[in-house]
């Protein structure tokens, strides 16, 4: 399963144990309940120990939301995450990066991963690495200063956003051009707020086009 569908499987839980605690109808507990399982079946590895005995929690009225944020931990090793990028990996992606501020990689999950994203402060930048096309690309931007409550073009949630300004070569050598976009500051964030790696993809035609 991708980090978003985990995402999407995690919130589908959420409503569920909500539900159990608010001792809802039995009638739209059986719904919340059977949409968890429907998630669990569709994005967990079927005929596997995990998925049967997740499944099995899922069916208990006295979930609560530790047990199920633990019973969701076992499931990571079923997250196929971000391939493995290592400081030589960001020297080939920005060459013409000078000074380039590298992640945090101690605190940096990768599994959990959709795209690799961090700030340079001190220059006002922001650096990406995501998948496009089954080939990782790199894009480098200048993030404003400003923070607003808006929409995030890449996880397509509320969120607080900055301007990003790409500057991305054109098939022409020499050429740059670049685009605007709001989206999160705080790129560990809007990786837990993906739901669909859609709004990632189009980013991406707009600020790399290939
Ligand atoms: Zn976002």
């Amino acid at each position: 399963m991708k980090p978003f569908e985990f995402t999407v499987l995690k919130n589908g839980v959420a409503r569920l144990v909500a539900g159990y605690s608010a001792n809802l109808d039995p009638v739209v507990l059986d719904v919340l309940k059977a949409d968890a399982i429907d998630l669990a079946k569709t994005f967990l590895i079927a005929d596997d120990a995990l998925t049967t005995n997740f499944i099995f929690e899922l069916t208990n009225r006295r979930l609560t939301i530790e047990q199920a944020t633990e019973a969701l931990t076992t499931l990571r090793p079923q997250v196929t995450g971000f391939p493995s990028v290592t400081p030589a990996t960001l020297a080939t992606l920005f060459k013409k990066s000078h000074h380039l501020v590298e992640p945090d990689w101690q605190r940096l999950d990768l599994r959990m991963l959709t795209y690799l994203g961090w700030n340079d402060i001190a220059t006002h930048q922001k650096f990406i690495v995501a998948v496009q096309a089954d080939r990782l690309v790199g894009v480098r931007g200048t993030l404003s200063a400003g923070i607003h409550n808006g929409v995030c073009a890449i996880c397509q949630t509320m969120s607080r956003v900055s301007m990003f300004t790409a500057t991305t070569a054109t098939n022409h050598v020499g050429n740059y051009r670049t685009n605007g976009n709001y989206i999160c500051r705080d790129s560990g964030q809007c990786n837990r707020q993906f739901t669909s790696d859609e709004g990632l993809q189009a980013f991406l035609e707009t600020v790399h086009p290939h």
